[in-house]
């Protein structure tokens, strides 16, 4: 960037920039043309020598997979995601996250309740995720947070407090990393992880704060998650945040069956496609995507102690 540049045009030439590099993961590279649905080659089809990418936060347990589980998991592999985290949202779906863990060698398990399914969590229910934590491949307390964008009731939130609070509890009795959801409660959630959340570590999974409070929360030792709105054009504030961020706390991740990235917007997102992120990371921060894949996943298995 040159120099001579006022803070305002570089500024506004850095986004241009930041624009141009998420543009390009949308066109087709040979031809420069924008990629239409016949163009469209999927992950698993791509070639996945040298790339080894860990899918760090999904939903594989529920019913939108149960036709075709085991095929999705193939095409994971086939696209060089060697492993795939998924996460509970409820005591059913963390048990259902459990037993997938037991299943297969390259699933990892993460259990609690998520604050849409908030409930005042009793003695029983909390022996029951401890008990949880000590099975195969069970990495995590989560996920576990707040939703404020959901949830308008101040009682409810109140309840969602609590319940994120004794979650945190439980996973520093635990010694276990957590992994946070946070939409449209930021203000709060940094109040808990300064005060209770002080000696808890983990994921900020599918970050949509502000740099600023991207930049609290690295100070605070966390690791954030990006999934498929990176690709997005309204993208927002993210590709920043993926450019400026320290390599050594970026995560990647799907959030399927949500949260597809371009070019499968709208439909069931799946493990595989945490490749489209981690490409976009790449041309984000000038990377190439192997390079992305071998930072990414490192973490992972930093913060939930994953054996690959
Ligand atoms: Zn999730």
């Amino acid at each position: 960037m040159a120099e001579s540049l006022d803070p305002g045009a570089r500024a506004a030439a850095e986004q241009k920039a930041r624009k141009a590099a998420r543009d390009a993961s949308r066109t087709d590279e040979a031809t420069g043309k924008s990629v239409g649905s016949k163009d469209i080659v999927p992950p698993w089809e791509m070639g996945a020598d040298d790339i080894k990418l860990v899918d760090t936060h999904a939903h594989i347990d529920g019913e939108d997979f149960d036709g075709d589980r085991e095929e999705m998991l193939a095409r994971a592999k086939a696209a060089g995601v060697v492993a795939v985290v998924t996460f509970g949202d409820t005591m059913e779906a963390s048990a259902r996250a459990v037993a997938l863990a037991a299943a297969h060698e390259n699933v990892f398990a993460g259990v609690g309740v998520h604050p849409e399914n908030a409930f005042p969590l009793s003695q029983a229910e909390e022996d029951r995720l401890a008990a949880w934590t000590k099975e195969t491949r069970v990495v995590a307390i989560g996920e576990i947070g707040l939703d404020y964008y959901w949830e308008k009731d101040e009682e409810k939130r109140a309840l969602q407090r609590k319940m994120f609070t004794c979650q945190l509890a439980l996973a520093r009795d635990l010694d276990m990393p957590v992994c946070i959801h946070d939409r449209e409660a930021h203000g709060d959630l940094m109040t808990i992880l300064k005060t209770e959340g002080r000696k808890n570590r983990g994921v900020i999974h599918c970050f949509s704060g502000s740099w600023e409070m991207a930049k609290e929360l690295l100070k605070l030792g966390w690791y954030l998650g990006v999934d498929g709105p990176l690709t997005y054009k309204n993208a927002a504030k993210l590709p920043e945040i993926v450019e400026k961020m320290p390599a050594d706390r970026l995560l990647v991740e799907t959030d399927c069956p949500y949260l597809s990235p371009f070019p499968y917007r709208g439909k069931r997102n799946e493990p595989a496609y945490v490749r489209l992120t981690a490409d976009c990371a790449a041309r984000i921060r000038g990377e190439s995507l192997e390079a992305i894949a071998e930072q990414t996943t490192k973490n992972a298995c930093e913060i939930y102690r994953l054996k690959l």
